[in-house]
């Protein structure tokens, strides 16, 4: 990998294009619009080609060029990287010819997506000099912040609704977090949040932080253009909470196409969320340009935001590049999480089940053509929201240790089924 060298340039208003120091701060002191990383892509081209990545290692950081660090990155270097699976037998049952799974259910370390972002808020909040990082968060994002906090001996504040599932809780105390669970939801815990960053001087890595933290979500996009052989596919599903990952999959996109990594080619977006938190899905629906804050009532909680931060920008890049939005009900959630299970042997979580339910919807009104090829954005892992499913998916049948008993119980099925 090339020497230290920064690639990024400032940080700039998304609204009026004022620039700001590559300080830990998020927000335009003119008109409060979100700020975003600019980067010197004349340098980068030189630097970031097929040929140097041929040999870099197989983790998010292959992309170190556009990711808002200055040095090497110190923390969450073996994240990304995850697999891309064809997934032949769903793309059967879906009724589309070609069909991929970008697997982040099994991202390395804390099973989410949240990796990526959360190793690109720590690596900066480290150069920035800070000793303390927090989050306001929907479960994953405390899970990851806990553990990467811990692999690299930060201090770490997490904030949650009180009433997530168990499997995250425990997996963000099992790591020595200080985890506050806010009796609230989201929105509040998020408000709650941006007070507590503005009087401690803490790195959040969602609030002060968010222009670095959220670039980390582009390597999703970089890993599926190099894992398709250098293709941006033509659609892409990807589930919203506050609508950055979705954004920064169009940015991660883009940024290929413009370095000349990949050949232009149409590309849509299509947002999923789920029917009982669904502002952003709702406008566009609506062909709204602006979202209805909602109070959330979902099995997706990790989806759970009913005033996103980004939800304006999702809106923008779905109507943008031509895709549509949908959402799913709980039950059609737990007939997603069960059809990607019994068709590829992953068990997502249950945004995962949104996302998948959301693709079976678009490809079956032909919004997604049957005979175009897609990627499905699998985000976080089934064993962290068992709560979800229990009760749903069948109980093991009891027999003695008897041989009998079991050809009995056998017998019987093959009769039930013939
Ligand atoms: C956080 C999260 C998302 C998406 O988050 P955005 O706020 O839209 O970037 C998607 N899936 C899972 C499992 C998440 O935890
Ligand atoms: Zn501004």
């Amino acid at each position: 990998m090339q020497k230290t060298e920064s690639y990024m340039r400032a940080l700039r208003c998304r609204e009026c294009g004022r620039e700001y120091p590559l300080t830990a701060t998020h927000v335009c002191e003119f008109d409060f619009g979100p700020l975003e990383v600019v980067y010197d892509y004349d340098l980068i081209q030189r630097r970031l080609t097929r040929a140097a990545l041929a040999s870099r290692p197989q983790t998010m950081w292959r992309y170190r060029e556009l990711l808002p660090v200055v040095d090497e990155p110190t923390v969450g270097l073996q994240v990304g990287f995850t697999p891309l699976i064809k997934a032949d037998r769903l793309a059967r049952r879906l009724g589309i010819r070609e069909l991929w799974i970008k697997n982040d259910a099994v991202n390395y370390p804390s099973l989410s997506f949240k990796d990526r972002v959360v190793s690109v808020a720590l690596s900066r909040s480290r150069e920035l000099g800070f000793d303390t990082v927090a989050c306001a968060s929907t479960g994953n994002l405390a899970n990851s912040v806990a553990a990467n906090a811990a692999s690299a001996g930060l201090r770490a504040y997490v904030f949650i609704p009180s009433d997530l599932e168990q499997g995250k809780i425990l997996n963000s105390l099992i790591y020595g977090a200080r985890v506050i669970g806010i009796r609230g939801h989201y929105d509040e815990v998020n408000r709650l949040c941006a007070e507590i960053a503005g009087k401690f001087g803490w790195a959040f890595v969602n609030v002060n932080m968010r222009p670095y933290y959220a670039e980390g979500s582009k390597s999703m996009a970089f890993e599926i253009v190099e894992q398709l052989g250098w293709q941006v596919p033509k659609h892409t599903v990807v589930c919203m909470a506050s609508g950055s990952l979705l954004t920064k999959i169009r940015k991660g996109y883009e940024e290929f196409l413009k370095l000349g990594l990949a050949p232009e080619t149409e590309h849509r977006i299509h947002g999923a969320q789920a029917t009982g938190c669904s502002p952003i899905s709702t406008a566009h629906k609506a062909g709204l340009d602006f979202f209805k804050p909602v109070k959330p009532d979902t099995i997706a909680k990790s989806l759970a935001i009913g005033t996103p931060a980004d939800g304006f920008y999702a809106l923008k890049a779905i109507k943008e590049t031509g895709g549509a939005a949908e959402d799913v009900t709980d039950d059609e959630i737990r007939e997603g999480m069960r059809l990607l299970a019994e068709c590829e042997g992953i068990f997502a979580e249950t945004a995962g089940g949104v996302t998948v339910g959301v693709a079976k919807k678009l490809i079956a009104a032909g919004v997604i053509p049957a005979e175009d090829s897609a990627v499905l954005c699998i985000t976080g892992n089934g064993l962290k929201t068992l709560d979800a499913v229990t009760g749903c998916v069948g109980q093991p049948r009891e027999i003695k240790p008897s041989l009998r008993e079991f050809e009995a119980l056998v017998a019987n099925e093959e009769t039930v089924t013939a």
